[in-house]
């Protein structure tokens, strides 16, 4: 059955019509829906009869929060969602005084292989659908009844290798009669796959686009980021200036700092020589340690340092705030854990 949070506005006016039904049925239900009243029997001025077709040709695929950690300033909610077919994914809710933001998966697992990263562990185990990634929202602005002002494409996979459900995503919470939520308030984080990064800039929307660069040379960035494999630093960097062209948007570079791989002075003087002149903003992550990865986190000192670099050199760079110090798992570490504790119990989750 077709999951009726896939469908846009239009698309599902048009349903109506090649079902013989009026137009405004379709916009009826879509109000029901960002009322989050997520069945049909009780969308009250819906006739029965249409109720029944609905039913046996739509479901509502709704996730099940099957945990949440909420830290102790209560201002970060870790989620983990089921999905109709068992798929487990994190989504995590930040209250901020600005107003709140949610960082939201794209896909099941994520097969870019990025080493500090806990998602790509078991590979990719599908993508989710537009339908999908919008519920997340759904589901957490229902459970803490707030409104999402913000969100962030940079949970558990890899935007850009689920592009077009993406970018059905980001139209449709963007519509008016939506969420609403401005593209200005969308920020898209690819670990910088090259030919995207062009389609992207050409879609010529107003959304933040995030580069994970993590690295200085090809050569290092290779040791963590598989997709360096692929496209070196320079033409990764040409797609962004490509960005900045056509969007007159600033970029964000992402530079998790792990300890004596990344960090040192000397690299701080080669990433401000890469991003000389260009509109662009670096936020300085210091990286979650994985287990699986051996990564260690660089130390206050060497982050202070790194940015003080990036900063007499004319680079904007920011050390990202962390929320939530106490829930703070990496990002697919709560997941995996999740799914072992299930597996023990002969719960069949994934
Ligand atoms: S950092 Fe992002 S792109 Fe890299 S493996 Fe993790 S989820 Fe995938």
């Amino acid at each position: 059955m077709i999951n009726i949070l896939d469908l846009t506005k239009e698309e599902l006016k048009q349903w109506m019509v090649e079902n013989g039904e009026s137009k405004f049925r379709g916009e009826q239900v879509i109000g029901w829906i960002y009322k989050k009243v997520f069945n049909f029997d009780d969308m009250k001025n819906i006739p029965s009869s249409l109720k029944e077709k609905l039913k046996n040709n739509f479901s509502f695929s709704i996730p099940e929060i099957v945990e949440k950690y909420v830290s102790k300033d209560e201002r970060t909610i870790k989620y983990l969602l089921k999905l109709r077919d068992n798929y487990i994914i994190e989504a995590v809710l930040m209250k901020y005084d600005y107003g709140n933001t949610v960082c939201l998966s794209t896909q099941v697992g994520c097969r870019m292989g990025c080493k500090f990263c806990a998602s790509t562990i078991g590979g990719r185990l599908r993508n989710l659908s537009n339908g999908e990634i919008l519920s997340e929202i759904l589901v957490m602005e229902k459970d803490c009844n707030e409104r999402v002002s913000n969100i962030v494409l940079m949970g558990t996979g890899e935007p850009f290798d689920n592009y077009d459900n993406v970018m059905k995503f980001i139209k449709e919470v963007n519509a008016e009669y939506g969420l609403n939520i401005g593209q200005r308030h969308i920020t898209v984080s690819t670990c910088g796959i090259v030919p995207k990064i062009i389609d992207f800039a050409n879609e010529k929307t107003q959304v933040t686009l995030a580069i994970s660069l993590h690295s200085t040379t090809d050569e290092n960035r290779k040791k963590i980021m598989p997709i360096a494999n692929k496209y070196s630093i320079e033409e990764l960097l040409e797609a962004c200036r490509y960005y900045i062209k056509v969007t007159n948007r600033r970029i964000t570079f992402e530079y998790s700092l792990v300890k004596g791989v990344n960090d040192s002075i000397e690299q701080a003087k080669e990433l401000s020589l890469l991003l000389k002149g260009m509109l662009c903003h670096v936020n300085l992550i210091p990286v979650n340690e994985v287990k699986e990865s051996g990564f260690v986190r660089a130390t206050e000192k060497d982050i202070e340092g790194f940015r003080k670099v990036l900063e007499n050199n004319g680079i904007e760079a920011t050390v990202r705030k962390e929320m939530g110090g106490d829930i703070n798992a990496a990002c697919g570490q709560l997941r995996r854990d999740y799914v072992e504790k299930m597996r023990d119990k002969d719960v069949w989750v994934r």
